[in-house]
């Protein structure tokens, strides 16, 4: 039998997170109010060249550029955040060099560390960062620290100030910040970039955008670092439909504004409903909640699925054994959500 390098031989089984997509989906932190329709109109546009011609990336850089007022020469647009962790972890980890990162987190970051033979190594952060932790395991052979910010699935945001402490500490390391769900706490670090020589920050147009079909990712960091980067990645990873609607996404602010006031309304709603059932729930600063359920947590997703609704046990994520994450929904969706939290929970 063929043997691909020894890091990809002993990675464990990837099992879809997606069970079954049938019913009122909030396992994945999708946008629940769709995207834009300005962003429909446009994909209903294209044209026979447009689909048939590789898209250009440079031009959804530029309009990025000018978002994010940062030079285009920071910018690389991505298949999505997924897509650019892969270009950057290859880029910075070779086999035997460290990864770091706190437990609970992204599940994505241990899977590439461990493909790339990388030691993956992990902290553990409660309600606070564990800044002094990541501190204290900073060795010479540290090469990527990897955080969200708020993360995922906690939905907890760190201090702009303890983020950089680490990011100081770190100078021979790439540090990534994940910005997935940034526009849900106002808090970025966009602009320290032009202080820092291993700064990187990763967003994203699956979330606020709800574009997340369409694969579209953002990283940013330094000139040098950026354009070594482009050397390697494959120079049509971005399709041409996510890069005809990039302009139209943009321009509709009100679609993400209107959506971030919902998520932030419904967010509150699931956690007074948790407090009211006495269930230990992390206070989100993103658009997701998640929440202790204990031992019965199989029994509850099934309950909410009985119910048409799909949410996410988190049981096999360090640190959210008996937990469940359930993505917020939309104003008009919440009260037959929170109707079956509360008949869920009777039931198991
Ligand atoms: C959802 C999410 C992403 C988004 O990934 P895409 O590949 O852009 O869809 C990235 N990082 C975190 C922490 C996420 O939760």
């Amino acid at each position: 039998m063929l043997k691909p390098r020894a890091s990809i031989q002993t990675l464990a089984p990837h099992h879809s997170p997606i069970l079954s997509r049938d019913g009122l989906c909030l396992d994945l932190n999708e946008n629940a109010a769709g995207c834009s329709p300005n962003v429909l109109a446009r994909l209903r546009a294209l044209t026979a060249q447009e689909v048939s011609r590789y898209g250009r990336r440079e031009d959804g850089e530029q309009l990025i550029a000018k978002h994010l007022r940062i030079p285009p020469e920071q910018i690389l647009l991505t298949n999505g955040i997924d897509d650019a962790l892969a270009l950057f972890f290859f880029a910075y980890l070779a086999p035997g060099d460290e990864l770091l990162f706190a437990d609970p987190t992204f599940v994505m970051y241990p899977m590439l560390g461990q493909a790339c033979g990388a030691k993956v190594v992990r902290l553990r952060s409660g309600e606070d960062l564990a800044v002094d932790e990541f501190l204290r395991h900073l060795s010479r052979q540290t090469r990527v620290i990897a955080i969200a910010n708020p993360n995922n699935p906690t939905g907890l945001v760190a201090r702009r100030l303890d983020l950089l402490r680490i990011v100081d500490s770190a100078p021979d390391a790439a540090v990534l910040i994940d910005e997935a769900y940034a526009e849900f706490c106002d808090q970025t670090l966009i602009r320290d970039l032009p202080n820092y020589t291993n700064l990187f920050i990763a967003r994203t147009f699956s979330k606020v955008y709800g574009l997340a079909g369409l694969r579209l990712g953002v990283l940013t960091g330094p000139a040098d670092q950026i354009a070594l980067l482009r050397r390697f990645c494959p120079p049509f990873n971005v399709n041409a439909a996510a890069l005809a609607c990039l302009e139209a996404a943009l321009a509709d602010q009100a679609f993400v504004d209107d959506y971030i006031a919902q998520m932030k309304r419904s967010c509150r709603q699931i956690e007074s409903l948790c407090a009211e059932l006495g269930l230990r729930f992390w206070p989100s600063s993103a658009n997701f909640v998640l929440i202790r359920i204990g031992s019965q947590v199989a029994a509850f997703v099934e309950a909410m699925h009985r119910r048409g609704i799909i949410v996410r046990n988190t049981s096999s994520n360090p640190g959210c054994e008996g937990c469940v994450r359930i993505t917020a929904a939309t104003e008009e969706q919440m009260p037959r959500v929170l109707a079956a939290i509360r008949e869920s929970i009777k039931e198991i």
